[in-house]
Formats: structure tokens, C-alpha cells, sequence
């Protein structure tokens, strides 16, 4: 009777394991339409200098957008992409995309705005990675200085030689490097050495936590200070609230992101905004 048991179990499992796989296997095809039909689009959420309250730059975030109109969320899509190998093609088509939309308002505005786009481990480790980011600059006419490649943790750790090799020259393309969810990782200190970065962002967990935690706030303290002390380009991630930017600006953090400052929004969105219509001053 257990054995009965024991294999009806099997059974559901294996079904449920099969259902799964075909979810996957079917999110996957309904990506690579979504990528041959046009159906990506990116919203852009403002970096704020806290000395000034200026947007110094905009960070570019992908959406689905699925035949209802409704927005499907990175965290729901990238996953599968990576594992497809998609995202070598979505990967190339949103830096294309943000940085003819970035070179255009820096060429009709005469303002200094940056670029921030993330990137994912297998589109960095990727052979044509870094020629596609020369021929996305030379395309867009973008300076590479206004360009900020964002990578976590993960690109790091997967393969860290291939990844030093394409990052470094990136660099020396001029493009700007930060290490995104900074703090989080378990071997976050150690890619300061390993590889040259010009930006680290302290992870909205940290921001989040300040004050309720005191550990909380010594570390971030510490961040901020190993930013200044190195050279390097603090952003505080996931400002919500007043206080919380209330105090980084008290810490000495000179750059923030967050729904407080701004929220992601649609290249229409950002024109108004680099137009003139901000409330960042207000802040
Ligand atoms: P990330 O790069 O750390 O981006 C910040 C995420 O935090 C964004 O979520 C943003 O909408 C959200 N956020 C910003 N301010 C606040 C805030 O004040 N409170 C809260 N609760 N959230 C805030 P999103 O757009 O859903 O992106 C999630 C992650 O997906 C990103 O984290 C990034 O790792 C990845 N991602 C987004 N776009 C791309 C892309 O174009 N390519 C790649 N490879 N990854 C991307
Ligand atoms: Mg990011
Ligand atoms: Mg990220
Ligand atoms: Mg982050």
C-alpha cells in the first residue's frame, strides 16, 4: 500500500514538474514573438543629485507589453530570457532603443543626462557583447560617457574572468561601470578590487532599514564613506520616503533613485521632465 502510495506521488509530481516545463517552454515562444514584434517597451526612472536635486540621468527599465495593454514586470520575463539565451537579442535591442532615445533628448535639451542600463550575465558574457555596445555608441552618435552599464553580483561570480575581460573594455571605451544591488551580495568588497568601477548602489534593503536598524545605518555610512573614499559614485536605491532622503543627504550620499524622487516612467514622461516639468527641485 505505501508503495502505491509512494508512486501515485511520483506521479503527481512528475505532472506537475511536466506543467511547469510547459509553462516555461511556452512563455519562452510568446518572448521570442514579443521581441520580433516590437511588443518591449522601456520606462525610465530619474537619478537625482541629493546636493542639487537635478536629474543627472535616467536608468532604463524594460516592460512587456502583452496584447491587453498590460505591463508584465522584468522580474516575471527576464528569468526565462536569460535561460533561452533571448536575452542576448532583448538585450542588444533595449540598449539600442535607450540610447538613440538618450542621445536625442541630450541633442534637443543641450543637458549632460546619463544612461543607465542594466545588463544580465549571459548578455555580458556573451562573445559580441562588447562590439555590440560600440556599435549601438557609434550608431546613436551617444557619447560613451554618458553611458552606465549596470551589472550585478551574479555577471561577477558566474564567470568573473570573462566578465573582468568585457567589462574592462568597456571601460576603456570610455563607458561608465556601476555594481548594482551593492551591499546585498556576499562578495560585493571584493569586485572594487577586482575590477575598476566608476558607481556602486546601495541596495534599497539598506535604505529601507536606516534608523530602525542602527546596523543598518553604520553600513550605509560605511558604503557612502568607501564611495568617497575610492572615488566612486554613491546611489542610494529605493527612496521612499522623506526622511530616508532626508537622511542620506545628512550622510553625505550624493545621488539617489526612488518613487520619492521619481518613478519609472515612459519616454514621454521623461521629455516633459527634461522639458522643465520637474518637481526634484521641490524636494
Ligand atoms: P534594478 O536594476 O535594481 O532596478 C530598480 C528596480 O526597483 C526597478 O524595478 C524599479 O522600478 C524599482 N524601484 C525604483 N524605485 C523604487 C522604490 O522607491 N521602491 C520600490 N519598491 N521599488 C523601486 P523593475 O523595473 O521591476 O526592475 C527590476 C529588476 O529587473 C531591475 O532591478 C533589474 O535588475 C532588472 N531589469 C530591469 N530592466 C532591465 C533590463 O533592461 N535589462 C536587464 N538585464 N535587467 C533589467
Ligand atoms: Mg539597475
Ligand atoms: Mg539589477
Ligand atoms: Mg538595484
Amino acid at each position: 500500500r505505501a508503495k502505491e502510495h509512494g508512486g501515485g506521488r511520483v506521479e503527481v509530481y512528475a505532472a506537475h514538474m511536466h506543467a511547469q516545463v510547459v509553462e516555461r517552454l511556452e512563455l519562452q515562444t510568446e518572448l521570442r514573438q514579443a521581441l520580433a514584434e516590437h511588443a518591449f517597451v522601456l520606462e525610465y526612472q530619474p537619478v537625482v543629485s541629493l546636493e542639487t536635486s537635478q536629474v543627472t540621468a535616467v536608468e532604463a527599465l524594460v516592460r512587456w507589453r502583452r496584447a491587453d495593454g498590460s505591463l508584465v514586470p522584468p522580474e516575471e520575463f527576464l528569468g526565462p530570457a536569460e535561460e533561452s539565451g533571448l536575452i542576448v537579442p532583448l538585450g542588444e535591442w533595449i540598449l539600442r532603443e535607450a540610447c538613440q532615445k538618450v542621445a536625442v533628448w541630450r541633442a534637443t535639451t543641450g543637458l549632460d543626462i546619463g544612461l543607465s542600463v542594466n545588463v544580465s550575465a549571459r548578455q555580458v558574457l556573451s562573445a559580441g557583447f562588447v562590439q555590440s555596445v560600440e556599435e549601438v555608441l557609434a550608431e546613436s552618435g551617444l557619447n560613451a560617457e554618458a553611458l552606465t552599464v549596470e551589472v550585478d553580483e551574479e555577471v561577477l561570480l558566474e564567470n568573473p574572468v570573462v566578465a573582468a575581460e568585457h567589462l574592462t573594455k568597456l571601460r576603456e571605451l570610455g563607458v561608465r561601470l556601476a555594481v548594482d544591488d551593492f551591499g546585498m551580495g556576499h562578495a560585493s568588497l571584493s569586485h572594487l578590487r577586482r575590477l575598476r568601477v566608476d558607481e556602486i548602489k546601495i541596495d534599497p534593503s539598506f535604505v529601507r532599514d536606516l534608523d530602525a536598524d542602527e546596523t543598518v545605518t553604520l553600513l550605509t555610512r560605511t558604503l557612502i564613506r568607501l564611495g568617497q573614499d575610492l572615488g566612486v559614485q554613491v546611489v542610494a536605491e529605493g527612496i521612499e520616503h522623506p526622511w530616508q532622503l532626508r537622511r542620506l543627504r545628512e550622510m553625505g550620499c550624493a545621488y539617489g533613485q526612488g518613487f520619492l524622487v521619481g518613478r519609472p516612467m515612459d519616454a514621454a514622461g521623461v521629455e516633459a521632465l527634461v522639458g522643465g516639468e520637474t518637481n526634484a527641485a521641490a524636494l
